[in-house]
């Protein structure tokens, strides 16, 4: 990120505005991964679920995420789903449409279909590809997105691999070597970026990771950050894993993200997660990213954190003050 980047963002914080928005711009998925927290009971807070939703098509999606985002002006928008690749023909009128308004686009998809080029090769576009480990187990979660599949629908593109980290594949040593060896020969790949699963309050899964098998994450993204340099995660960053944010109140992520689903009228809270999120488990990889700037002493000695936390109440009262409450107020509902 760029210092004007920086700048703007601090800007809508004081402004009490979120600086990324994540939409859910469809409601519909061809796959039923295991462990998908999108579909989740709980994910819009109970009542209805994101199958429930009314969404749009056509035109008139075009036009309504366009009316979201001019509302929320975000420097950072991530589209999502559902899996937003099945609505491809409007994402080709609105690619070109946010990225004009100077946004960084992210569309997280599982390539279940081909998409255009120019997508990629636009610097301000990235697009990541979820892709659930070596292929005899992604195959079996996620189909029909299977490596085949991937493979061919990304030739010639520039993508970021994105993994999360089941307990499944930690009982194998080796697992993310293999992995990051994988997709690291691939000339598709520009980037590979790993989550760690995230259950919900209560839950138990075979995905949840033990404390030492975390622990051994943490070592193993250590070491192979060394050999591959297409694994883009820093070490402050890997090392966020071990202490993840208490709560979405202590999350820069939560609290800098408005997530809308695909009425684009409901939002997700406290983050992208939605429901009950166990933020003691935490793994994902886009608050770890800021947990590190979190961490990061200005001049040695001040935490990015502190100034971002005086900076968000300094935002949040102004916002009350004009009543302009653009930042959602859905994860302090929920924590209240
Ligand atoms: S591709 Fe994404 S939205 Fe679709 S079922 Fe899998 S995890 Fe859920
Ligand atoms: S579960 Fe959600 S709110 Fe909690 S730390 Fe993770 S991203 Fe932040």
């Amino acid at each position: 990120m760029q210092t004007s980047e920086v700048l703007r963002a601090w800007k809508k914080i004081l402004q009490g505005e979120s600086p990324s928005l994540s939409i859910e711009i469809t409601r519909e998925c061809p796959l039923r991964c295991p462990g998908c927290y999108a579909y989740d009971a709980d994910h819009l807070g109970g009542g209805k679920t994101l199958r429930d939703l009314s969404d749009y098509k056509g035109d008139e999606l075009v036009e309504n995420i366009l009316q979201v985002v001019d509302r929320y002006q975000p420097l950072h928008l991530s589209l999502v789903g559902g899996d937003p690749l099945v609505r491809y023909r409007e994402l080709e009128q609105l690619v070109p449409r946010i990225v004009d308004r100077g946004i960084h686009l992210q569309i997280v998809t599982s390539a279940f279909r081909p998409f255009p080029i120019a997508w990629t090769q636009n610097p301000r576009v990235n697009v990541v590809v979820s892709i659930d480990g070596l292929q005899p187990e992604h195959d079996i979660r996620r189909s029909p997105a299977t490596y085949q599949r991937i493979l061919s629908n990304i030739a010639g593109q520039k993508v970021t691999v994105h993994c999360t980290i089941t307990g499944q594949m930690m009982k194998r040593p080796g697992y993310l070597d293999e992995f990051v060896q994988f997709w690291s020969d691939k000339q598709e790949v520009k980037k590979i970026w790993f989550s760690i699963f995230t259950p919900q309050m209560g839950d138990s899964l075979p995905e949840i990771l033990s404390s030492d098998e975390r622990a051994q994450v943490i070592t193993d993204l250590n070491h192979l950050r060394k050999l591959y340099p297409k694994l883009d995660m820093p070490p402050e960053m890997i090392q966020q894993f071990a202490t993840p944010p208490a709560s979405p109140k202590d999350c820069i992520f939560a609290q800098t993200t408005t997530s809308i689903s695909a009425d684009l009228t409901s939002f997700i809270g406290p983050c992208q997660f939605g429901g009950k999120p166990d933020c003691s488990q935490c793994g994902c990889a886009a608050s770890m990213g800021l947990a590190a700037v979190g961490d990061y002493k200005l001049a040695g000695i001040i935490p990015v954190k502190s100034i971002f936390d005086l900076s968000f109440r300094v935002g949040r009262s102004r916002a009350k003050r004009q009543q302009t409450p653009l930042v959602s107020e859905k994860p302090f509902q929920i924590l209240q």
